[in-house]
């Protein structure tokens, strides 16, 4: 029993001192194991929609997992610092970002009617603080993180602490001055998460991933395998390869249209940036319903102004189409906003239904890497026949179960995944947008170069319970376990077992084993329950034989027990 020693740390709690509200009945609107547990266990409480108190249990586990994280962030070279969850709207402008994270970025208001953001993540804060601070190519490379509450308005938060709108994480940033630089630090975090998620006792798998609102092409997810996972992983049977399905390459055959193509007049229009600018060049009038959808094809943007009444509904599609649509509008802000995005915008097209974008996409995807999220659901307000120009359904195909693995070595299977962690060769965009710029050795200005790293810190934690528990209750792995026994008194009034429990106590304290002593005055039905509950890996129970000094110790991962005289226990747990 040895690894249930706690490293020269002595913590010791009563339960009669502490906050461990335990429920009996499973609260209603707690879908998924992690969340009821969580919450039945009293490990945290829910304020308003996706906010949640951590009590002290809750706060114990959380701190393990910080610990683990720092331990591991410190081990790659990151230094850690923190930043403020209260951010002028200024910055966000500067990349776009404000406009682009629409609803899940939370806003508010001072009192002279300035606006600010809750932070979503910190890249916009970091990169311009270190452009200010780091002015030379000496200092670089750099690489720092912080542990810090985020907030995200998400439209669905669910699943307890898996999908909150306010939630812990590890975000970390690293600067440099070539690829090579950048490529080393990605390097050393890969192995930071994998010792993580290791150390967290996770079954988990790293998967190509797509980079979504980061921008970035080099990217990671970090998933613990789960059946109430949100994502889907497409992964060999026999070799490393492994991507979210978002990323799995597609299977297209695609006859391209001429036709159809000629629909899109392109017209190159240099010098024309604003939304108004170009519509008064094609001498289209502002008008609502006149849609604007931006698409990218060989890194370059095209925009598409578009009366047609098909909207692509399905963001994923969208991403998958890599179309942005935006409602025209002569709004100032709109129009930064595609300016923000794009940087430039490359040719324009004239257009009246959607088809012609898709072809485009598709043609772009035929071999690309990319894809929809679901085989099994098609688009809305899409009409294939007439938006798709293909010979039928089955052409536009999706990596499927049993399908060759892209690298030739073994088939494809599902999975679904928890994302916990995502890492990103973010490149040189925010350094670009917030002036992150460096003298190098020759004393030439350079734009810095980037990775971000994320860890979900608050739903690593369910995603620990989530593959960590029983009919009964939770069953905490060792590094992470708020204490390593929990210690009982069968019958507190019995003055017997309540001086050997006592003795225990201070011993197991005193030899660095922490302990949970339960010394309510409760039945002892309760407390087995509860203790099945809580999760510690040990129980010593205090019963009947402590007049001869005998309690019996019991492991919570397989139900083994068995009976120790008190003068053995010390060397047995510890
Ligand atoms: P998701 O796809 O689940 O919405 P994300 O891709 O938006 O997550 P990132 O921007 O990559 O998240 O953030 C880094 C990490 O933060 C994620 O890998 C995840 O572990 C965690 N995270 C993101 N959103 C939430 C949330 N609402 N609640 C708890 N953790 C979150
Ligand atoms: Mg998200
Ligand atoms: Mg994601
Ligand atoms: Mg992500």
């Amino acid at each position: 029993m040895s690894k249930y020693r706690t490293n020269g740390v002595k913590r010791k709690m009563r339960h009669s001192q502490t906050l461990i509200p335990t429920l009996k009945e499973t609260p209603a609107d707690a879908e998924i194991r992690s969340h009821q547990l969580l919450l039945r266990a009293g490990f945290i409480r829910q304020t308003v929609s996706g906010v949640y108190s951590f009590l002290p249990l809750g706060n114990k586990v959380l701190k393990n997992v910080e610990k683990i994280v720092r331990e591991e962030m410190e081990k790659a070279g990151a230094v850690e610092m923190l930043m403020p969850a209260l951010q002028s709207s200024e910055l966000w402008k500067k990349t776009g970002r404000w406009y682009k994270l629409g609803s899940e970025l939370m806003r508010l208001h001072d009192r002279h009617d300035r606006e600010f953001a809750l932070g979503a993540t910190h890249e916009e804060v970091i990169t311009s603080l270190i452009g200010e601070e780091v002015k030379s190519y000496k200092k670089l490379p750099l690489s720092i993180y912080q542990i810090q509450t985020k907030f995200r308005d998400e439209q669905r938060p669910r699943f307890g602490l898996l999908r909150g709108r306010e939630f812990v994480m590890k975000d970390a940033y690293t600067f440099h001055t070539s690829q090579v630089s950048l490529d080393e630090a990605y390097e050393k975090m890969f192995t930071a998460y994998k010792n993580i998620f290791s150390r967290c006792g996770l079954n988990f798998r790293a998967v190509i991933a797509d980079s979504g609102a980061m921008g970035g092409k080099d990217t990671h997810e970090f998933m613990v395998l789960s059946e109430i996972g949100e994502d889907t992983i497409a992964y060999s049977d026999l070799s490393d390869f492994a991507a979210n399905i978002e990323m799995a390459p597609v299977n297209v055959s695609y006859e391209e249209s001429n036709e159809s193509l000629q629909e899109l007049q392109l017209v190159d229009t240099p010098g024309y940036k604003t939304m108004k600018e170009v519509s008064e060049f094609l001498q289209l009038p502002m008008e609502k319903g006149i849609k604007s959808l931006l698409f990218k094809t060989d890194d370059q943007y095209v925009m598409v102004l578009t009366r047609g009444d098909h909207e692509v509904n399905d963001i994923k599609l969208k991403n998958a189409l890599g179309v942005t649509e935006v409602e025209l509008a002569t709004e100032e802000e709109t129009q930064q906003q595609l300016l923000a995005e794009v940087g430039s915008i490359g040719p324009i097209g004239v257009q009246k239904d959607i088809r012609v974008i898709a072809d485009h996409a598709i043609a772009a995807m035929r071999n690309s890497y990319c894809g929809a999220n679901q085989t099994d659901k098609h688009y809305k307000n899409v009409n294939v026949e007439r938006d798709f120009n293909i010979s039928s359904y089955e052409d536009i195909r999706f990596i499927q179960e049993g399908d060759p693995s892209p690298d030739g070595m073994g088939t494809i299977q599902f999975a679904k995944g928890i994302e916990v962690g995502h890492i990103f060769k973010l490149g040189k965009f925010y350094a670009e947008k917030l002036g992150a710029q460096y003298l190098n050795e020759q004393g030439k200005q350079e734009t810095m170069i980037m990775g971000c790293y994320g860890i979900g810190v608050s739903r690593t934690l369910a995603a620990i319970v989530e593959q960590f528990n029983d009919e009964n209750g939770i069953m905490w792995p060792q590094e992470i376990t708020p204490y390593q026994v929990h210690l009982i008194a069968v019958n507190p009034k019995n003055q017997e077992q309540l001086d050997l429990a006592e003795q225990i106590y201070e011993q197991l304290q005193q030899n660095d084993v922490s302990v949970l002593f339960d010394d309510r005055k409760e039945r002892p039905g309760v407390k087995f329950a509860d203790s099945d509950l809580i999760g510690l890996p040990v129980r010593i129970t205090v019963g009947k034989k402590a007049s001869e000094g005998i309690v019996e110790c019991k492991l919570r991962e397989n139900g083994e027990q068995e009976d120790l005289h008190v003068n053995d226990l010390v060397e047995r747990i510890s």
